[in-house]
């Protein structure tokens, strides 16, 4: 066997075969390197790399490593081997020139003992191997070579394993075969009677990324059972080719062997290589280790770094071996042995154990979708029988909307408590600060800017805080997956996939990095369609908004009323998504694999880390971008200070207290009453009142909000709602400290809560001067309109660097901002007919 690596300069030769995995040979095949074609070997020193060739007139360079992959024949021997073969191959020296390839398969069956390899083998060959129940005895391959259409196939049958993972010498051997003799195409045989077990070998050669034709064997045995198995679903959604077989009466392999002819030939449509997902902490960890691998300028594409990585997360020391080759091998190991002891230690499991966990998860997943059992066996694992209920048809779905409504209702009522804490201590802390500053400007900012403020929004720490705890929990039990599967069917209502849902759901906690886990989707359509709908998830930042205002207004029912607001941002999600599949994104959607992993108790600790990290962001957040916004807020609403209407007030001002002063005096002088004096107070105190609130008006803050007012005035917002939406692009957090810092201190002296100033804002100007606000109906428009308007500029931003493009982030604050305006509008009015 002459390699192209090894063809001394000068020479020309014609390739053979090119091996290595289908990546690999996609990608040197569109370089030109094609069974059949001529090359010449330009420079070619031993132990220089890269080598230079000449093919169809282009010169190209390829590493030692990657040119050892292609097998050659010598010019002079073409003609030999044509007649080898005796016809079967178009290997002419004229035909060269037209480049007709020579056709040359080598298949490879692999699969558990007792599957049918054997039988397969023997029926695809004529040849009688013995077939039995034992597992192999000896470790041997069986080879033949039959030629079958315009091929010659070089069958190996290998010895039956259960896995790749070199735990035996027959698995170490089926791998080294694998990885070595690099065969076009494997046939793993399965025994369809038994997928869920049959199937786990075939997820690591889903990670092995090698050309799979898959043979549900013994599929007499599963209609016997009386299960029906999509098999066209299965091929789609796993990216393998199937084709049913009974190897023991021989039926099925000519379709077999078509299929191993299409998929070698890179025809079939489902052929496809798909990622099983190993869940958020171990696809960090691998893609870690992919980094270090990518960093060696010797790596060669031949194997797959998603492949080593996994391998060596699973501490294979086979597989340390293989890549010793790599100059940062040792870095690698150290990097891969560091992620695992991370993994272990965070998730309190063996990493073995988890890759494990996670690939029958995705065998789990795809049975789920495609296979009808008629009877349930009944050994069935604790993990199938919670699912059986969680999952079910009809029940599945009543379940997610009470865990959605126990999450919401909890996050609100349980927080309720240390909020109240909290909102005591702010109150408390302020008045003992605000005792030691003079009074003036400095007093007010310090009380009402920074108090009024990040205090008002320090409160919901606690719900956050929980809010976290129930999303972490989903994840971490694994019920997050289940949630997909059940939304599976609705979002392919929308044309979505269930898998989609997942990013949806995390976007409850925040937008940004739910945006960022759209990266699992492989298809570009799907993913854009769900970045855009994300930010219609209530994330956490609205949620204290939610809390407060409904709170303050409807306070017996806020629960339901929050729980309501999540779920009405998912119906407008979905109606978001229809209509862009309707007009924009009309490409099909890719099927996928929902994996299922096993239910797992969550880790206290795990947990507790969660939660806690989210409490130092938001506590961060606090610190930074909301003191900085409440303090700016506070600026432009408190300068400038006076015009000549509050000039005329503070006048007035002045001479009623002098009148107040006057008549003190004259009372003691007189001892008698020459105007009520109790007038006089209330004058005095509705002039401070109005001084506040002319000065509001006329503040920076005031006039952007007057410019706006005329928007939302119909939906029956003031301007100091209107700023504070304003305010809460830069995080939706900051509409409740604008609040806190408006709505401090109005009636001078009087020390409100934010929540019973919500109660009592009134109109200041206009023809509604002296009602309510925060009316129901209004109250509601306002809710609905902080969940659909623009997302903060972290979303925008992230939507933009996910999409590549600003066009995206600018149709989804057009899209959004009007959307909010017009339902807030219809709510208002539609509310106004009840309340
Ligand atoms: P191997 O260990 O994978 O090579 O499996 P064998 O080919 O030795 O087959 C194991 C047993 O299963 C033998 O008794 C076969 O006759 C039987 N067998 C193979 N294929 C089928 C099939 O499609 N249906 C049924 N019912 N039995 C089969
Ligand atoms: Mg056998």
């Amino acid at each position: 066997m002459l390699l192209l690596s090894e063809t001394e300069a000068g020479k020309r030769v014609i390739i053979k075969r090119v091996n290595g995995r289908s990546s690999f040979r996609r990608r040197i095949s569109e370089m030109g390197f094609v069974t059949g074609k001529e090359v010449l070997v330009l420079k070619n020193a031993p132990f220089r790399d890269p080598i230079e060739y000449q093919i169809m007139g282009y010169n190209i360079s390829l590493r030692r490593s990657e040119a050892a992959l292609i097998e050659v024949v010598e010019k002079e021997e073409a003609g030999e081997l044509q007649q080898q073969y005796n016809g079967t191959l178009t290997f002419d020296k004229k035909i060269i020139r037209d480049l007709k390839p020579i056709k040359e398969l080598k298949v490879a069956l692999v699969g558990n003992p007792n599957a049918g390899k054997t039988s397969i083998f023997n029926a695809i060959s004529g040849k009688q191997e013995h077939v039995g129940n034992y597992s192999g005895v000896t470790i041997d391959a069986k080879k033949t070579k039959i030629h079958y259409q315009q091929y010659v196939i070089e069958l190996t049958d290998l010895p039956g394993t259960y896995s790749l993972s070199p735990n035996s010498p027959d698995e170490l051997y089926v791998r080294d075969h694998l990885l070595k003799m690099h065969p076009d195409v494997v046939v793993n045989v399965v025994d369809s009677s038994n997928l869920e077990r049959n199937l786990y070998l075939t997820t690591q050669l889903i990670d092995m990324d090698i050309q799979v034709v898959l043979a549900l064997n013994m599929y007499d045995e599963l209609e016997k059972n009386g299960d029906v198995l999509n098999v066209d679903q299965f091929s789609k959604i796993t990216g393998i080719p199937a084709v049913t077989t009974v190897g023991s009466k021989r039926r099925g392999c000519d379709r077999l062997l078509n299929k191993v002819i299409e998929v070698a030939e890179n025809r079939d449509p489902n052929q496809r290589h798909v990622h099983i997902n190993y869940g958020p902490e171990l696809e960090r960890s691998i893609n870690i280790i992919q980094k270090k691998i990518w960093e060696a300028s010797n790596y060669v594409r031949e194997f797959s770094s998603r492949y080593f990585a996994l391998r060596l997360l699973d501490d294979d020391s086979h597989t340390k071996e293989n890549i010793q080759y790599l100059q940062n091998a040792d870095s690698v190991i150290k990097t891969a042995d560091k992620e695992r002891a991370h993994l272990e230690n965070l998730l309190h499991e063996n990493a073995q154990t988890l890759i494990t966990n996670a690939r029958y998860g995705f065998v789990n997943g795809a049975l789920k979708e495609t296979l009808k059992r008629k009877s349930q066996p009944d050994q069935r694992s604790v993990s199938q029988k919670i699912d059986q209920l969680l999952t079910h048809k009809y029940l599945g779905f009543p379940f997610f909307l009470l865990f959605l409504w126990i999450m919401f209702h909890g996050t609100f009522t349980l927080g309720q408590y240390p909020a109240d804490w909290i909102e005591t201590g702010v109150g408390w802390l302020g008045e003992l600060v605000g005792s030691l500053i003079k009074e003036g400007p400095v007093k007010d900012l310090v009380i009402d800017g920074i108090f009024g403020g990040v205090g008002g929004v320090l409160v919901f720490l606690p719900n956050i805080v929980i809010l976290f705890f129930f999303i972490s929990l989903m994840e971490d039990t694994g019920y997050m997956a289940r949630v997909a599967f059940i939304m599976d069917k609705l979002m392919h209502l929308i044309g979505l996939h269930g898998k989609s849902f997942i990013p949806l759901i995390m976007g409850f906690g925040c937008n940004v990095p739910a945006i960022m886990s759209t990266r699992t989707l492989e298809n570009r359509g799907d993913r854009l369609l769900t970045i855009l709908i994300i930010p219609f998830m209530s994330c956490s930042a609205r949620l204290p908004v939610y809390i407060l205002i409904a709170g303050a207004i409807f306070p017996d029912n806020a629960g339901t009323i929050i729980f309501s607001m999540y779920l009405g941002g998912i119906v407008i999600s979905i109606l978001t998504a229809v209509f862009l599949k309707k007009t924009m994104f009309r490409a099909k959607e890719a099927p996928f694999v929902m994996e299922l992993p096993p239910y797992r108790v969550p880790t206290l600790r795990s947990t507790i880390r969660h939660m806690w990290s989210k409490a130092k962001e938001y506590l961060k957040k606090m610190g930074g971008v909301i003191l900085w916004a409440s303090i700016i807020v506070w600026f432009l609403s408190y300068f400038p200070r006076t015009n000549e209407q509050i000039a005329v007030l503070e006048n007035n001002l002045i001479v009623v207290e002098n009148q107040i002063m006057a008549g003190d005096l004259e009372c003691e002088v007189n001892h008698h009453e020459i105007q009520p004096i109790d007038s006089l107070v209330a004058l005095q105190s509705n002039l401070i009142t109005a001084i506040h609130h002319e000065q509001q008006y006329n503040s920076y803050l005031g006039r952007m909000g007057r410019f706006i007012e005329p928007v939302i005035r119909p939906i029956g917002f003031d301007w100091k709602i209107g700023v504070s939406l304003l305010s809460g692009i830069i995080a939706k957090e900051i509409v409740i400290s604008t609040l806190g810092v408006l709505y401090a201190d109005d009636e001078s002296g009087s020390e409100l809560s934010l929540r019973s100033a919500i109660q009592e804002q009134t109109y200041t100007h206009g023809k509604l001067t002296g009602q309510k606000i925060y009316s129901k109906p209004t109250t509601l428009a306002f809710l609905v309109f902080v969940l659909i308007y623009i997302p903060c500029i972290a979303v925008i931003a992230a939507i933009r660097k996910e999409t590549g493009k600003w066009k995206w982030a600018l149709f989804n604050i057009t899209y959004a901002t009007t959307l909010a305006w017009l339902l807030s509008f219809l709510v208002s009015k539609v509310a106004g007919l009840f309340f």
